[in-house]
């Protein structure tokens, strides 16, 4: 479970104007800045006090750059861009903070030119470049200078999408990004290069259109990622190799300026690159983040890139968190009942309404019941557990023999988690008493038993009396029972937030 601060205002007014951006929380920050060069200094700044090797590329050459990650990796270096001519004057002002001693250039002299490697040099710099007459065969030459390998990367070479992708598991496992032209075999080289090396698998990032069959057909033991969209094919590199990551990068999906030089920063931070629109998260990427439980995020670009309605929501703690609601009663155990109510159907309705508000939060919900079943009490606390839950909730409504009893009361007990369950309790109860306008019975100690037995912060809702005459009218409304689920769901998000 993750702790933040509160959400400043201050960092959002701030993002406008400065390159990094720290959230709310200080586990999420944005890397943004007012060009390319900026954010690759900037992605530099957040992940090297000092680099002895910097990697430089053009910047217009995503191809030379993301074939330069796994390199990047294997010497700690971070990747800087240039314009062909002449060195931007705030690259220079990097590599001098870096202290590096040596520029490893990819690219040929069109790419990077002679100039800036005699301005490096003039610096004290020792440069090197790895060069071709094109991407495929800077690929190859980046390649040999990292391999031979037992697995090798393949990804189209004309777009960039599913190469940034699989970058970062390239990077942090040696394997070469080797390119290929879509709508044609490998390149000669490329083949040969494949065929001399040892290779036990060869991971093909994207679907048939940009990595073709006749391609796939040529390679020893083929594993491919593909899907309809670049989103799903990241989310499904995700998926496959950063299950166990907790931290993972987001950032624009159609353009490559920003994220370019990100990918060996995920590739250190064992993230995944995760692909989004600048307004909203692909559904293949939300559920990547909560069925991956993922909550650390390092967002790359400016606002225009991804807008700071994702990052916020990103941000938020709730975010890979996993929600156990636990609707009480069920099947042959209906529960309190009175005024033609049943406790355990009233209990499930506001469960599920709970839900679809989480729904959109991008935490976990996991519910006990969801049809009008009977579970042991027992069976509640392993499904908690099981699900790994970071927070459970039961509902209930309240009886008693006489119909004066009235009100709504929260329950912790204090045998694990005693604090953080306090805590949640208070949440919940002062957002339901607000806005059921019921008689407020306070927050309660007390062993239930699947309080009792949950070792995560866990609670049990006595939402109101359905023995009391007001109380019930207000259970049995549909605008009621959204009330409730409205504060218990605010309840859980200020707990988190
Ligand atoms: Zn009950």
């Amino acid at each position: 479970m993750k702790k933040k601060l509160l959400l400043s205002v201050l960092a959002l007014v701030m993002s406008l104007f400065v390159g990094i951006q720290a959230s709310a929380a200080a586990d999420d920050i944005r890397l943004g800045g007012n060009d390319r060069f900026d954010v690759a200094i900037n992605v530099s700044k957040n992940g090297w006090s000092s680099a002895s090797t910097v990697i430089i590329a053009n910047w217009d050459a995503y191809g030379d750059a993301l074939a330069a990650t796994p390199l990047a990796y294997k010497y700690n270096a971070p990747i800087l861009l240039t314009k062909p001519i002449a060195l931007d004057s705030r690259v220079k002002t990097e590599i001098q903070r870096l202290n590096a001693k040596s520029v490893i250039i990819v690219g040929g002299t069109i790419s990077v030119s002679d100039n800036i490697v005699r301005e490096l040099r003039n610096l004290g710099i020792s440069v090197r470049r790895i060069s071709g007459s094109n991407r495929v065969e800077v690929a190859n030459n980046i390649a040999k200078e990292i391999g031979p390998t037992s697995k090798v990367v393949i990804a189209d070479g004309f777009n960039f999408p599913d190469a940034l992708s699989i970058a970062p598991y390239a990077a942090r496992n040696g394997y070469p990004i080797l390119l290929t032209n879509p709508k044609s075999l490998l390149d000669s080289s490329t083949q040969a290069l494949i065929d001399q090396w040892p290779i036990s698998q060869t991971i093909i990032s994207g679907g048939p259109l940009s990595v073709s069959e006749t391609v796939y057909n040529n390679v020893p033991n083929p594993r491919r990622f593909g899907g309809n969209s670049r989103f799903e094919v990241s989310a499904n590199i995700a998926n496959a190799y950063f299950s166990a990551s907790t931290a993972a990068f987001v950032t624009k999906g159609s353009i490559f300026a920003d994220a370019l030089t990100g990918s060996v920063l995920a590739a250190k931070k064992n993230a995944p690159i995760l692909l989004t629109e600048p307004d909203r998260l692909p559904v293949a990427i939300t559920n990547s983040i909560v069925n991956n439980g993922l909550s650390r995020f390092t967002v790359l670009g400016g606002p225009i890139s991804v807008s700071d309605s994702v990052f916020v929501k990103i941000s938020n703690n709730i975010v890979g968190e996993t929600i156990v609601l636990d609707p009480g009663h069920g099947g042959t155990d209906p529960g309190a009942a009175g005024y033609s109510l049943v406790e355990k159907e009233i209990v499930l309705d506001i469960a599920k309404r709970v839900n679809s508000k989480l729904s959109n939060s991008l935490s976990k919900v996991v519910m006990t019941r969801q049809t009008d079943t009977y579970l042991s009490l027992d069976q509640r606390v392993k499904t908690a557990e099981k699900s790994g839950a970071d927070a459970f909730v039961s509902f209930h409504v309240n009886s008693y023999t006489s119909g004066s009893a009235n009100g709504t009361e929260t329950w912790y007990d204090s045998t694990y988690a005693s604090a953080s369950s306090k805590k949640l309790a208070e949440e919940i109860q002062t957002e339901l008493v607000k806005a059921m306008g019921t008689r407020d019975r306070g927050v309660k100690e007390g062993g239930f038993y699947v309080i009792r037995n949950s070792k995560m912060p866990s609670v049990l809702v006595e939402i109101a009396f359905i023995s009391n005459s007001t109380d019930a009218s207000k259970l049995a409304s549909n605008t009621y029972r959204q009330k409730a689920a409205d504060a218990i769901y605010k309840g859980i998000m200020n707990y988190y937030n």
